[in-house]
């Protein structure tokens, strides 16, 4: 496996409306796309900078990831996100070489992306993303 570049950088946030003026007023960012990804139980807000996004993703359940990161650890970032050509042949890949995997198989993921999560347990407590270059 050769990821291209960071895709995004997935960021958990309490409130989108209260977190995009931030990167619009203060970073002079542009949010591009908000997208409700249901089933993964948030609602994301887009900014391009270069090649690499920062995907802030507010929960839209308690009991969903974003909530439950939340709750835990507070606001900050939660995942790292790396662009490869073929999400499924590099899922494989890296559980060859041992890792563990949260998602066996590609799943859309925002944007209609194929995206796929590694476990942090086997990433150094990074919670890892593996997602398509397109
Ligand atoms: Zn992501």
């Amino acid at each position: 496996m050769k990821p291209t570049h960071i895709e995004h950088i997935g960021i958990a946030v309490k409130s989108l409306e209260e977190s995009i003026p931030f990167y619009e007023k203060v970073l002079g960012l542009e949010c591009y796309s908000i997208e409700e990804v249901k089933d993964q139980k948030v609602k994301t807000a887009f900014f391009k900078i270069g090649d690499v996004k920062i995907e802030l993703l507010e929960s839209t359940d308690p009991e969903g990831p974003i909530g439950k990161f939340i709750e835990k650890k507070g606001q900050g970032i939660h995942h790292i996100a790396y662009a490869v050509d073929d999400v499924n042949e590099a899922l494989k890949q890296v559980e060859e070489a041992g890792v563990q995997l949260i998602d066996k198989q590609g799943r859309k993921g925002a944007e209609g992306l194929n995206i796929g999560f590694l476990h942090p347990k086997s990433t150094i407590g990074v919670l890892t993303e593996l997602c398509d270059n397109k």
